[in-house]
């Protein structure tokens, strides 16, 4: 499994958990040492699985609020989960025209 299930969970993301594509499969697979050589096909691997999987969005989310820094979580990358926290960053400093 991708996911650390035995971490304290404080806050209610509801059961996506149960919905995990990846909780039959190798977790080393959605942690892969690196971002080049056999790591890319890990990362290819990991991104199909979760492209199958019907929590990716719920994962995803998940990812971002809590930081998950290191893995495949939600179909991304840890680059590309930087670049969305950037990206809503932003978007919650824009000030509301109210
Ligand atoms: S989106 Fe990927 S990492 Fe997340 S629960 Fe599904 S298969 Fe696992």
């Amino acid at each position: 499994m991708a996911l650390t299930w035995n971490r304290p969970v404080d806050w209610d993301y509801g059961d996506w958990r149960k919905a995990a594509a990846c909780r039959e499969t190798d977790p080393d697979l959605f942690f892969p040492v690196g971002t080049t050589g056999p790591a890319i096909d890990q990362i290819e691997s990991a991104r199909c699985i979760c492209h199958t999987c019907d929590a990716i969005e719920a994962c995803l989310d998940f990812a971002i609020t809590t930081n998950q820094e290191a893995g495949i979580w939600g179909g991304t990358s840890e680059e590309e989960r930087k670049q969305i926290r950037k990206i809503r960053s932003a978007t919650n400093r824009i000030p509301s025209h109210n």
